[in-house]
This record gives structure tokens, sequence and C-alpha cells, in this order.
């Protein structure tokens, strides 16, 4: 027999996106008969509930009913359609309200933790459909709505920033709707429960307070977290806080808010995603490095060229004015041999003229001659930086393909997904919402393990135990250590 927590009808679905893309879970899971009971119990009618409870024993559709209450050892107050009248009297109507309201024979497995109402108060109770026929039921004292109230002197907005410095974690930002303390409380609660590696994890990923995009969306989801092309996210529907007037999470001698375990559901989503969120941002820093060598190659790649051209020109210049100068070396040639046949003053003056021109024009090839080498030598060297660079662009692509295929495996199977499938029922989740898929199977363990580790115990003890030993944050470590 698989054991079910129906608490994660309460906890409300979620939508865990695959990294670029943005998915959402398929439809609401609905448990017919289950949710409406929940409603029921408001204002429900307390004499026939205890007359109906009676009935179900004669007639041993509840066969045993075992009670617990604040924390006190088990008694069973009902067996084999018979009444311990002395542990009868102790029940508190609501708790009788509760075993009436949920159909064991239907759930076998089934554990419920409801705020059911008397009075202007609430009793925390514990349903558990041991089998179909075997009820154990536990209760605290009466309690006033879970933690609404907050009397600090902060705002909201500081309160936020506070909590938000204090746990390293955040930022924590409004969306379409505000934080409010209410809504902070549960956030402070959780956050107050997360180990240092935990919230490391978690940090930089911003915690959204935001209003559901769809109705549709709505009615599947409390609260989502997201991975995609703009980032990563949890975000904070006003669903998440729809319960927590009628159900909780914990035992029920120190309930929590049920608000709280939808938040750690998102934040365990968080962290079966957290080696690939960290690539991801490796995969960014490579990407403005990537940039960065890529325009200095450019850069390189247009100053060769420049020093190409004006070594070309410098060249070109050298060698009209070596021409001029050749032509120049043929006058005073002639001029000489003109001199040496008539050997007058007049043809002497134009050979001393020419040969003054010539050497100007000699001093001028010299200079131009160093300039153009210059050029030359110049130019080399912006090539080979050019082709140095290219060599680092062609590299970094190589790092940059390397890093992307690594978080492609890492998107296709997450480290801590794969190690948690391999606990026996990780298929099944330990809840009938875990049952989506393997990502929720995961979100709803660690949020139990959290905020109801007995819960977990009974359920999945396998799960309890790996979380216990601290497994999973071993993988988050290993990660951050590679
Ligand atoms: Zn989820």
């Amino acid at each position: 027999m698989i054991r079910i927590l129906v608490l994660a009808t309460l906890l409300g679905g979620c939508a865990t996106t695959r990294p670029l893309t943005r998915s959402v879970a398929p439809s609401p899971p609905t448990y017919p008969g289950i949710s409406v009971s929940i409603k029921r119990f408001i204002g429900d009618d307390y004499r026939s509930a205890e007359a109906n409870v009676r009935k179900d024993i004669q007639r041993s559709r509840i066969r045993s009913l075992g009670v617990s209450a604040d924390g006190e050892e088990t008694a069973v107050a009902a067996a084999s359609r018979r009444v311990d009248r002395a542990l009868w009297a102790t029940l508190p109507p609501p708790v009788l309200l509760a075993v009436d309201s949920i159909p064991c024979a239907t759930n076998p497995g089934l554990e419920l933790d409801l705020l059911v109402g008397e009075g202007q108060k609430r009793r925390p109770v514990t349903l558990w459909c041991r089998t179909g026929h075997d009820v154990d039921v536990a209760w605290g004292e009466l309690v006033s709505p879970l933690d609404l109230a907050w009397d600090g002197p902060e705002s909201p907005a500081e309160r936020a920033t506070a909590l938000a410095e204090r746990f390293d974690v955040g930022p924590i930002l409004n969306g379409e709707r505000e934080w409010s303390h209410q809504a902070l409380n549960s956030l402070q609660a959780v956050l107050e429960a997360l180990p240092a590696a935990e919230l490391a994890a978690l940090r930089g990923l911003p915690l959204v307070r935001d209003v559901s995009p769809s109705k549709l969306l709505a009615a599947a989801h409390a609260a989502y977290y997201e991975q995609g092309e703009s980032g990563s996210r949890i975000v904070i529907l006003n669903e998440t806080f729809d319960h927590d007037g009628i159900a909780f999470v914990g035992s029920p001698t120190a309930p929590v808010r049920i608000s709280v375990a939808t938040m750690a559901h998102e934040i365990g989503h968080a962290l079966a995603r957290a080696s690939s969120r960290t690539v991801v941002a490796e995969l960014d820093d490579l990407d403005a490095e990537s940039l960065a060598i890529y325009t200095s190659q450019n850069d390189a790649h247009a100053a060769a060229e420049a020093l190409r051209k004006k070594a070309n020109r410098a060249i070109n210049t050298l060698n009209a004015r070596v021409d001029e100068r050749n032509a120049k070396a043929e006058a005073y040639n002639t001029a000489v041999e003109t001199y040496r046949s008539r050997r007058d003053r007049a043809s002497q003056r134009v050979v001393e003229s020419l040969s003054v021109e010539l050497e100007a024009l000699d001093a001028d090839v010299a200079g131009l001659r160093t300039r153009a080498e210059d050029l030359r030598r110049r130019q080399a060297h912006a090539g080979a930086e050019f082709e140095r660079l290219r060599d680092e662009v062609i590299a970094s692509n190589a790092t940059l393909e390397a890093k992307q295929a690594e978080l492609d495996a890492l998107l296709d199977a997450s480290p801590m997904l794969a190690a948690f499938s391999k606990l026996p029922g990780a298929g099944d989740g330990p809840t009938i919402y875990g049952r989506t898929s393997l990502e929720e199977s995961f979100a709803e363990a660690y949020a139990l393990h959290r905020f109801d580790p007995e819960a977990l115990e009974r359920v999945a003890p396998e799960m309890q135990a790996w979380f216990a030993a601290g497994e999973h944050l071993r993988l988050i470590e290993q990660r951050d250590t590679d």
C-alpha cells in the first residue's frame, strides 16, 4: 500500500519551469471529496458528526479510532464496534468533525493537518487513515489564527530588506502585490529553518510576491519556481495564503502556517536546480568574457589593417622618391659626362647643383625607408596580436560550448533529482501532488522534511533519512567546491 499525504492539496500546486521555456503543470490535481470536506469543517453540525462516527464504529466502517492529545501517548477510543466511554468523553467536538468529514475507506494512507473551528479559535487536528478502516487522530491545544500579527516598528518594505540582508538571500521583491507582514511572517519562518548551505544555494534568487497571471494558473498554483532566459525566481501568489486558516503543517502541538510549507516547497525546487543556476551564472560570466575577447580581436584586426594601409602608403611614397632619386642620378651622370667633354664653368655648376640635390634626395630616401620598415614591423606585430586574439576567441568559444553542454546535461538530469530518484517511492511522491513528477516529489519531500519530518517519516522513512543525513546538502556543497 502506498501511503499518501493529501497535505499537498492544500499546499497548492506549483510549476517548476524548464530553463529557457516557461511551462506550468498541466492541470490542478483534484481529489474528489477531500477538498470539499475541508471546506465542510467550517460551521458544520458537530452533533450529527458525533452520531455519524458512532454509527461508523458500530457498522465497522471504522474498526479502530486511535487518539492522541497534546502529544500524549496514543490510546484507542473505539475498537471492534465498541466505544471507550471515558476516552470518548475527552474528544473535542472538532476532532469528531474531522473524523466524520474524511472518507478513509476511499483514501487509505491519507493524512491531513487541519485547523478546525472551535468558537473564535482553531483546534489543530492531524487525521491519519492508517488503513481504510483504522483512523488515528491527534490534536493540540486551541490556537488563535496562526502568526497573523507583527508588532515590529518596521514597514513591510523595510522588513523585507532587513530579512534579505539577515539571511543573505533575495532580493525580496514586490510584483503586482506587495509583501505584507503576514506573508513575511511565513517567509521568515522558512528562512529561519534553513541551514547555511541551503541559504547559500538560494543567494541572489529573487523572491517575488505577485498575483497569478491567469485564473487557470491560480486554480492550479499557489506559487512557482521559474528558471528561464531572463533569470530565475520564486514567485509567491495570493493563493499561497488561502488555506492558512484551515490547514497547518507540522505536529498538532506545534502547528505552523501552511503557507510556510508552500514556500518551502518552492525552495525545494530551487535547491534541486541550484547546480544548473550556478552554471547559468558561470555561462553568463563566460559570455561577457567571450564578448570582450571578441571585441579585442576586432579592434586588433582594425589596427593591423590600418597599419597595413599606412605601411603601403609609406612604401609607395618611398618608391616614388627612389624613382625621383634615380632620375636625378641619371641627370647627374649625364651632367658629369657633359662637364668632362666641355670642362667649362657652366657645366661644372650644373654638376655641383645636381650633386647637392642628389644628396638631399638620398637622405630623404633613407628617412622614408626607415619609416616604411618601421611601419612594416608594426604591421607584422599587430598581425601577430590579431592572430593571438583569434586563437583566444576560438578557445573561448570552445569553453562556452563545453559550459553550455554542462548546463544541458544538468537540465536533462539534475544530480539532486537523480540521487533522490533512487529512494524507494521517489517516483510516487510522498504526497498526491508529489506524484505529478519527480521534481514535485522532491519538492514535497523537502518541504515535509523541513516542516513535518514526523509525517515524512511515516510516509517515506527512506526520504526522511536521506534528508536528515544531509545527502542533499552534500550535493549542493559538492558543486560549490568543484
Ligand atoms: Zn512544485
